[in-house]
């Protein structure tokens, strides 16, 4: 399929085509959630040929997809407890995706291992990562681990206590930024075919003689109810998987137990590092992890029974991080420096009812209770694409008949055809744009290819050109472009998910809600009304995300 940036879009004129799509037409498959795997579904069973829907009660990747650690990686500390097939599957994708599915968006990292036992130590870890290198197969996306000399830490990793440190491994696995992923994986699927639609919950089944034959949906603004036709319906709601039964009249064929992990956000200053680190904590491991011109580190692992929709970190939480961190780190970090926190919730696959959550495998389970139902819960952000598959092939055994296999191993997201082209004229690119080359990077790594569609708005309305934030690669373009292109639907949707400003700006974004309200009111048809009141729910939002760090 060509790659056309028109076919991907998703904007308020396409939400209004696809929401009548919905009311009128019937799918052969419905998806019920717009995280990671909900759009990798879409996606797959759209490049299969199917005609698909797919519904999200908010905004794509509001749920645990736009709060991860955001690493792309097989993960360690499943080698240790010798979940082999996990981590083999996971470097798998890691490799696909740095190499061909999203290279604009998933970066190599390397991570430093410290040591503190002179021999025992680098035997033990040395041979893990041999293992760790070796399950990616033939594939060299990433570079093998080497071997880190005590006097070498010190100009890789400065911060490291060498009182603790004797010396480490240095290895890689990848990032990415998590929601803007999901959201190019969303427009994927639209490119082949999808509809999506946004601020649509599945309130229940719909039932033809006692059948499932869709869901009852209801738009979260206006309070429509209405009923959507498909031959299956694929809940891919994460942590929300089980209410999703509920509302089908269904028992699952697993439990879902929530673990909140949090993450605390420092500046690039607080630690003297070339590279992200990881750490061995009692229960789990601890990254620090190099995100822009700043470090995420994180992150908790406790068992969570409370709101859903709005996990936050608690000083107890920022508490450990902090402490942990301080375990190898001179200087010391401290509570004040911290620049935000987010905090997410993962969907664990409980096996038994009091299993500890971190012990708890990340591996998926697909569970097919009743024809018409599908739902898959568990498994990794690393693992989308596997886990889309695997759903997707036990929702065609419903359909009656031959479908072909999934070929999503060989699809390109959205801006990743002509990005390496695109990333090695990156000088001539700021030269002809007039433009810096942190700008130039910073949209390549975030729209790929489809950073002419911002310099096409540029042409038009140069002012869309001028920074957003003095000193900070952001454009205004990228305001724009997140509603007319992306699908953004309020000021959250552009600052947390679309921009990220909620987490890589010191002030969240708070400060420029009314200039970024401004840039998009005339598309979404807001009213001064309704200006005054997306900042103030915004600003309400980030007060009670940082409420934990206020206490201090
Ligand atoms: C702190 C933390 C760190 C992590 N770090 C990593 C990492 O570094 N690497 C990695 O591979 N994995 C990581 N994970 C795991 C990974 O983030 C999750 O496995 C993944 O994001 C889950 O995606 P999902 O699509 O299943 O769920 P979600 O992203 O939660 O999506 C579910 C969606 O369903 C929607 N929904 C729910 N109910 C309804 C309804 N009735 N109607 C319509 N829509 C509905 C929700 O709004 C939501 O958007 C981490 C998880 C956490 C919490």
């Amino acid at each position: 399929m060509t790659v056309s940036s028109q076919a991907s879009v998703l904007n308020p004129a396409q939400r209004h085509e696809d929401l009548a799509k919905l009311r009128t037409e019937e799918f052969d498959i419905l998806v019920v959630g717009g995280g990671v795997v909900g759009a990798g579904i879409a996606l797959d069973a759209a490049a299969r040929g199917l005609k698909v829907a797919l519904i999200e009660g908010n905004d794509f990747a509001s749920g645990t997809s736009s709060r991860s650690s955001k690493l792309i990686h097989g993960g360690l500390r499943y080698l240790e407890q010798f979940d082999f097939k996990l981590v083999r599957e996971a470097l798998h994708e890691r490799e696909l995706m740095v190499t061909t599915q999203a290279p604009h968006l998933v970066k190599p990292l390397s991570f430093l291992y410290p040591l503190h036992k002179r021999y025992i130590d680098r035997i033990y870890v040395g041979a893990g990562l041999m293992l760790y290198d070796l399950l990616r197969g033939t594939m060299r996306a990433v570079p093998w681990h080497s071997h880190i000399s005590t006097s070498d830490m010190q100009n890789i990793a400065r911060s490291l206590d060498p009182e603790k440190v004797i010396g480490g491994l240095l290895y890689y696995d990848a990032q990415v930024d998590d929601a803007r992923h999901t959201l190019m994986i969303a427009r994927t699927a639209k490119e082949h075919g999808a509809s999506l639609v946004t601020g649509i919950r599945c309130v229940g089944a719909l039932r033809v003689n006692g059948q499932i034959a869709g869901a009852q949906v209801k738009d979260v603004k206006s309070g429509e109810e209405f009923a959507v036709k498909a031959k299956v319906v694929i809940g891919a709601a994460g942590i929300w998987n089980e209410s999703l039964y509920e509302k089908f009249e269904l028992t699952p064929g697993y439990k879902i137990k929530m673990s909140k992990g949090v993450h605390i956000i420092l500046p690039k200053s607080a630690i003297d590092a070339k590279t992200g680190i990881i750490l061995k904590t009692a229960i789990s491991v601890l990254f620090i992890i190099p995100w822009g011109d700043e470090w995420l580190v994180g992150t908790t692992d406790t068992p969570y029974t409370g709101d859903r929709t709005s996990p936050l970190a608690d000083q107890s939480d920022i508490e450990y991080i902090i402490n942990e961190a301080n375990k190898v780190l001179v200087p010391q970090i401290r509570i004040d420096q911290v620049i935000s926190t987010y905090a997410g919730l993962r969907p664990l696959v409980s096996p038994a009812k009091d299993s500890s959550t971190t012990k708890i495998s990340r591996e998926h389970t697909v569970d097919h209770p009743v024809p018409g139902f599908v739902s898959i819960a568990g498994g990794k952000y690393t693992t989308y694409r596997v886990m889309a598959k695997d759903a997707v092939d036990a929702a065609v055994k419903d359909l009656g008949h031959k479908v072909p296999a999934s070929t999503t191993r060989t699809i390109p997201l959205f801006g990743a055809d002509g990005y390496r082209e695109l990333e090695k004229n990156i000088t001539h690119l700021a030269q002809e744009r007039q433009m810096s080359t942190a700008t130039i990077t910073h949209l390549l790594n975030r729209y790929g290819s489809a950073i002419t569609d911002l310099f096409a708005a540029i042409a038009v309305e140069p002012q869309l050109g001028e920074l957003l934030l003095e000193g900070q690669p952001y454009i205004k373009a990228e305001v724009r472009y997140a509603v007319t292109h992306e699908g953004a639907r309020s000021l959250e949707d552009v600052l947390e998910r679309r921009l990220r400003l909620s987490i890589e700006s010191g002030e969240h974004g708070v400060a420029i809600a009314l200039l970024v309200a401004g840039l998009i009111a005339p598309i979404l048809g807001w009213s001064d009304a309704e200006i005054e009141s997306e900042i103030a729910t915004y600003t309400q939002k980030m007060k009670a995300e940082m409420a934990s760090l206020d206490e201090r």
